[in-house]
């Protein structure tokens, strides 16, 4: 540099102005801002917009990931399409994305698609369809074209509290789609095209998976459904379907095991519901149970019979007897164990009581020993009765059908604490309805015993591989 300086020093005074004027003009032409820098402005990550030895904060968002817009998505293109087909079957994920997903087509590319806003409006209680298109910025127009499409009419003139609705507008604010979550599956889409609105339902395709759940009963049986992942719905569709040969209310004991084969229904991936129990097997103080679910609704033991029988095991559901085995539990009443010639259950003052067969109501009266009671005959072999009753909902003479509730249970009559005095009796003499044998319910018809056969030798397979499985992974 030094150099430089004593070379320009020697040199005539007119070449040291040139010289001059000529690094003057150079400087100007290389720091004037061209459009490219000027461009590169906008964008704080051309690393030539900063100034060496000043502090900038650097944003946010080149540390962490934005939430999801347009350019980040496209990095992904793959994971972007299927959120896309996701959020055209959720409502709760529509709202964030543009409504390319909407059309019929989610392939479209967003530069293409019209500029649109969207929005979900709930329902509000009050509310009408008219009352929320005004929320939405819409005409009473609006609401008039839209609800001329039948389908429209019938589902959005009835719209409820909570409901969401997705309107989707133009730039000029006119309403180009409409979307209606009918259930979890169904969808009604509405959509402006050049011949006005067009309306069409959109539906989920529906997939069923089985699933395997089994349980060793240490202590109560709903804590066992419980751990093993039941619904308390699954818990008593098990006990309802074993309940006319186990009573769950007093004959479950630690050690007891069950098993089961379900339907869980899933659409895109996404859980909907438990469907049935397709197969079933429980195991209560040694004995085997099986139920295998048929195409006609119905429950089978692995052999053909219908798991439905004369009666029912307990009239009380389990569910509101006391859960536990503490033997005491089962004689409330001291003093009378001895002479006792009913089983008594133990629950809450208005449990509801069921007739645990078909039959006729012979008595529904009130004494003061057995206080409010109710007796049936089932038949001339079967009668049965029902004691402390606090109230009857069955007169005498009337016919009932297994299941009904003949009344709640109650502390009336002579006794120490609530209970239902249940007695089984059969010619006559006192039996133990808990233990007793009865008539072998009916076989499956004839022409569906092959089909049935086969049913239930693969599920009952299943159920063996699935606890075999489960065993080896223990
Ligand atoms: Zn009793």
């Amino acid at each position: 540099m030094g150099k430089v300086i004593t070379l320009f020093k020697l040199l005539p005074k007119l070449h040291q102005m040139l010289l001059c004027g000529l690094v003057f003009v150079t400087l100007i032409i290389i720091f004037m801002p061209s459009d490219d820098v000027q461009a590169s402005k906008q964008t704080p990550s051309t690393s030539g917009e900063y100034d060496v030895n000043t502090r900038y904060d650097v944003p946010l968002a080149f540390r962490k990931p934005t939430p999801p817009s347009a350019s980040m998505s496209e990095s992904t293109p793959s994971q972007r399409t299927s959120s896309e087909k996701l959020a055209f079957n959720t409502s709760e994920q529509s709202k964030k994305q543009a409504l390319v997903q909407a059309t019929d087509k989610p392939e479209i590319q967003e530069p293409a698609a019209p500029k649109l806003k969207e929005k979900r409006f709930q329902v509000k209680s009050g509310d009408t369809l008219a009352a929320l298109f005004d929320r939405a910025g819409l005409t009473a127009k609006d609401v008039y074209d839209v609800t001329q499409l039948p389908k429209a009419k019938k589902d959005l003139l009835k719209i409820m509290p909570g409901d969401n609705l997705v309107i989707a507008k133009n730039d000029d604010g006119k309403l180009v789609q409409l979307r209606y979550h009918l259930d979890k599956i169904t969808t009604l889409i509405i959509d402006r095209t050049d011949s006005g609105y067009k309306e069409q339902i959109v539906t989920k395709k529906v997939e069923a998976r089985s699933k395997f759940a089994s349980a060793t009963i240490e202590n109560n049986f709903w804590n066992a459904g419980v751990n093993a992942g039941l619904t308390p719905n699954q818990i008593m569709q098990l006990a309802t379907i074993f309940g006319w040969d186990i009573d769950f209310a007093l004959d479950l004991r630690k050690g007891d095991q069950f098993a089961m084969i379900f339907e869980e229904e899933y659409a895109n991936g996404e859980f909907l519901k438990n469907g049935n129990i397709l197969a079933a097997e429980f195991t209560n103080q040694g004995d085997r149970y099986t139920a295998v679910r048929y195409k006609d609704g119905n429950y089978y033991s692995e052999e053909g019979r219908s798991m439905r029988k004369a009666f029912l095991r307990s009239p009380v559901d389990f569910k509101y007897v006391s859960s536990s085995f503490n033997p005491r539990r089962l004689h409330p009443v001291t003093g009378q164990v001895k002479a006792h010639r009913g089983v008594d259950y133990v629950a809450a003052v208005g449990t509801p009581i069921k007739a645990a067969g078909n039959g006729r109501v012979i008595k529904s009266s009130y004494n003061q020993y057995n206080g409010n009671y109710v007796f049936i005959k089932h038949n001339d072999t079967y009668t049965t009765k029902y004691l402390h009753l606090t109230k009857r909902k069955v007169k005498t003479g009337q016919s009932v059908k297994q299941g009904q509730i003949i009344g709640t249970l109650g502390s009336t009559g002579r006794v120490t604490g609530p209970h239902l005095h249940y007695e089984f009796i059969v010619n006559g003499v006192h039996r133990n309805p808990r233990t007793i044998k009865l008539p072998k319910s009916e076989p499956i018809a004839k022409k569906e015993k092959a089909q049935f056969a086969t049913l239930s030798k693969t599920m009952m397979a299943e159920l063996e591989h699935n606890k075999q499985v489960q065993i080896a992974a223990q």
